[in-house]
């Protein structure tokens, strides 16, 4: 482990001897011309305004620039200190949880969850939905052959916990409840705690899966406190790695009743967890540069505080955002004194010279990427606050969205 920790902190050496590989390679695409550059990036450097991916620190791809076999010994222990590390930053006990990752995306952890933990003859899922991220959870289902129901609530609300506890009350056969922590394509934020607290309540031995993909690291919660048994999130997130793998934090004694239950060999969480307290390996290759760069986005998170750290500045680019768009005249699709800080979606203004289109192409040739809406009942774009953005990019972003609707001919503030 602590061979782990003096090789994290040797990085920015590492990345410093890299620097000038970098410099060759912004060259040599630069160089780059006609036909070529149809297959190649421009080079340029963008800011993610985005749920993900996301912008992540120049030292963090860095710590990317190396190879390193699966079976290496300083790889094996690497795995092992991420993992520690994700309990940690989780802030649960070792003895009950385990952090167990997946290769993908976000959606892989998503669905090993529901591969792992619905039994195969008499699981049936309550999904939680106020947004895209509840309903693909009720598409997964769909598409594994659970039986499952979707409640949905209104996309500018929470999840409220009388509605939860009155459905568990009237259908005892449900075997697991499923929520979006941070539904992103809104940003509300769904009281999970409460939720957990009453599903214990009244159906203690029904599964708790929280999606937390947006939030966790920025957002704090207390799993022991909620119930919590399952909790997924991916490395390009808050945590701010660079895309790759999915993580599951989950409780040990729940992970252990799941074997045999996947109806999928790579997206089984139990068989991925025995294969790595094991053999301290992944089962099939797994994403050794991410690793290594996830390592390093562990360490700047510590640097900048932990959760607590990460969310003063995810709040103050918010506030920041909140402000300048409000000055703009941009109205938010949620009510205004909503608690999530991750991401605003902002109402199309009725302006009839606004066109979503060119202004997120006018944004883009200025290196800002903000992102389409999400929500089904209104047109909306939104902008995330998380990521490595600070607020010197959001008070850039507001000028440039200033200047981009003066270019547009659209009046401001726009109504
Ligand atoms: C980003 C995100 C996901 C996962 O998306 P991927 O594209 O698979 O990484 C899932 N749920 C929520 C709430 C998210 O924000």
């Amino acid at each position: 482990m602590t061979g782990v920790h003096s090789w994290c902190r040797r990085i920015p050496s590492i990345a410093y001897r890299n620097a000038s590989i970098l410099n060759q390679f912004s060259l040599s695409s630069r160089l780059l011309s006609g036909t070529a550059l149809k297959y190649s990036s421009s080079g340029k450097e963008k800011k993610l305004f985005t749920p993900g991916p996301l912008s992540v620190s120049l030292t963090v791809r860095q710590a990317a620039l190396r190879d390193l076999g699966s079976r290496d010994i300083e790889f094996i222990s690497t795995v092992k200190f991420l993992r520690s590390k994700l309990l940690e930053i989780a802030e649960v006990s070792k003895k009950y949880y385990t952090a167990v990752p997946v290769q993908g995306s976000g959606t892989f952890a998503v669905e090993a969850v529901f591969h792992t933990a619905v039994p195969k003859s008499y699981g049936k899922v309550l999904v939680l939905e106020n947004g895209a991220y509840g309903k693909r959870m009720g598409k997964i289902c769909e598409v594994l052959k659970i039986p499952y129901h979707m409640e949905g609530f209104a996309e500018d609300s929470k999840v409220t916990v009388e509605r939860v506890e009155q459905i568990l009350r009237n259908d005892p056969s449900f075997s697991m409840v499923a929520i979006v922590h941070c539904e992103t394509s809104s940003g509300v934020i769904n009281p999970v705690v409460e939720v957990g607290q009453s599903i214990k309540k009244i159906k203690p031995d029904c599964v708790y899966f929280v999606d937390a993909m947006s939030s966790f690291g920025a957002v704090p919660l207390d799993l022991e406190s909620g119930n919590i048994d399952f909790l997924v999130s991916s490395v390009n997130k808050c945590l701010q790695g660079i895309p790759g793998f999915s993580y599951a934090i989950a409780k040990i004694e729940q992970l252990l009743q799941c074997k045999g239950n996947s109806r999928s060999l790579s997206l089984d969480l139990h068989d991925q967890y025995d294969g790595l307290e094991k053999t301290g390996q992944f089962r099939f290759t797994p994403p050794t540069h991410c690793m290594l760069a996830f390592c390093q986005a562990i360490k700047e998170f510590e640097e900048e505080g932990g959760v607590v750290g990460r969310s003063k500045r995810y709040r103050e680019n918010r506030r920041i955002l909140q402000e300048g768009m409000n000055k703009l005249g941009f109205e938010e699709f949620l009510s205004p004194d909503h608690d999530g800080y991750i991401i605003t979606s902002y109402k199309f203004p009725k302006d009839p010279n606004f066109d979503f289109k060119t202004f997120y192409s006018k944004l883009n040739e200025k290196d800002l990427v903000i992102y389409p809406g999400k929500v089904l009942n209104a047109d909306c774009f939104r902008i995330g606050t998380i990521g490595q953005l600070f607020p010197e990019d959001f008070h850039k972003l507001l000028a440039c969205i200033e200047d981009v609707c003066k270019d547009m001919n659209i009046k401001l503030p726009v109504t």
